[in-house]
């Protein structure tokens, strides 16, 4: 299995187009979770539409899955003014940025997704509309080249990371406001579960929407995902009520456990247990024992086993923690198995 297919990635996936359309909050006030920048954005929201500005231009940042570009639409929702969503590495040339932005309006919000992946000739062009409301062309070449200025509609940047480290220090420099997201406690995760539930016109208990929340690995994404499969298997062996017992059966079905581990994440505990010793072992190394890409290994499978203590990241390299022993000696004594996967 691809990590594109995984059912735990926290990644979008096709699959999840069409529900997350559906499901994705549109105004604050039912934006679950993440008290700090809710308060900071309702904050600076009321204040620029009391003065009639445009809002500051705003850095979300956060393991992905978490609400980043639900943020977005909510902040054009809020303000009333139109929307427009792009991402870094689908702005290839200057002029395709250029396009997008001689095009906005007053205020309007405009969404960059993933933008440290911006192509360093884009990132050049943005500094001065961001900063000034400028655009400086560059048109022709040679001797002949001469810079084209256009100004720009006073409008907000909402950019988005997974990897806020990456960004150049000018681009960082460059937003007003920075928002950092953070994994969903499993009470905040329940009340979007149900939520969910009541959306798709779902019979849910709460122990079920608890259970699911339990497993989503504090991330919105994961839960709206396993609710649809959870969906399934209710209505396939039950009368389609989603019961603590049908979400638990479900999940175990998929390989995922009590706290959210799929297959993959114990292969990776695994053999930092078995192979290195517990570590710590370097990032690239662990990456090729498990034929895996180092980036995928940081930005999608670490963050959680970090968060929930399965894993320590040091200056030597990745350690397994002392959870993280317990969970497999508690595992190997229950179950009676030699090998785990
Ligand atoms: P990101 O841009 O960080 O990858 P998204 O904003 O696309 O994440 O969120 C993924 C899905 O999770 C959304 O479609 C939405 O249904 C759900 N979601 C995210 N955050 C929340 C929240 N705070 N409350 C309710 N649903 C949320």
């Amino acid at each position: 299995m691809t990590e594109e297919e995984r059912l735990v990635s926290p990644r979008r996936q096709i699959d999840d187009l069409g529900l997350e359309v559906g499901l994705r909050p549109r105004r604050l006030a039912e934006f679950v979770g993440q008290e700090e920048v809710r308060c900071n954005l309702q904050l600076a929201i009321t204040a620029t539409q009391a003065r009639g500005e445009a809002l500051d231009h705003i850095l979300v940042h956060g393991p992905p899955g978490l609400g980043k570009t639900t943020l977005a639409y909510i902040i054009a929702q809020e303000l009333g003014v139109g929307f427009k969503s792009t991402a870094g590495p689908v702005i290839e040339r200057s002029g395709d940025l250029a396009a997008i932005l001689t095009n906005l309006q007053f205020r309007d919000v405009l969404f960059i997704d993933e933008v440290h992946r911006l192509p360093t000739v884009v990132e050049e062009i943005l500094y001065p509309a961001m900063e000034d409301f400028r655009l400086d062309l560059v048109i022709g070449q040679g001797p002949g080249a001469r810079t084209l200025k256009l100004e720009l509609q006073r409008f907000t940047l909402v950019g988005a990371t997974t990897r806020a480290g990456l960004l150049t220090p000018a681009l960082r420099d460059r937003f007003g406001l920075l928002l950092r997201v953070d994994f969903y406690h499993p009470e905040e995760l329940t009340q979007i579960v149900s939520r969910a539930a009541m959306v798709l016109g779902l019979d849910i208990d709460p122990e079920g929407a608890a259970e699911i929340a339990r497993r989503s690995r504090g991330t919105p994404r994961i839960a709206n995902r396993l609710l649809k499969r959870v969906r399934d298997y209710a209505q396939v062996h039950g009368d389609g009520r989603i019961t603590r017992e049908a979400a638990d059966a479900a999940l175990v079905l998929l390989n995922i456990d009590q706290q959210g581990l799929d297959r993959m994440d114990r292969q990776i505990l695994l053999t930092i247990l078995e192979k290195y010793d517990g570590g710590p072992v370097g990032l690239d190394t662990l990456a090729a024992a498990l034929c895996e890409e180092r980036d995928t290994l940081e930005e999608v499978y670490e963050p959680f086993l970090i968060q929930s203590g399965f894993l320590q990241r040091t200056p030597r390299g990745r350690v397994a923690t002392r959870r993280t022993m317990e969970y497999f000696g508690k595992m190997v004594r229950r179950e009676q198995q030699p090998s785990l996967f």
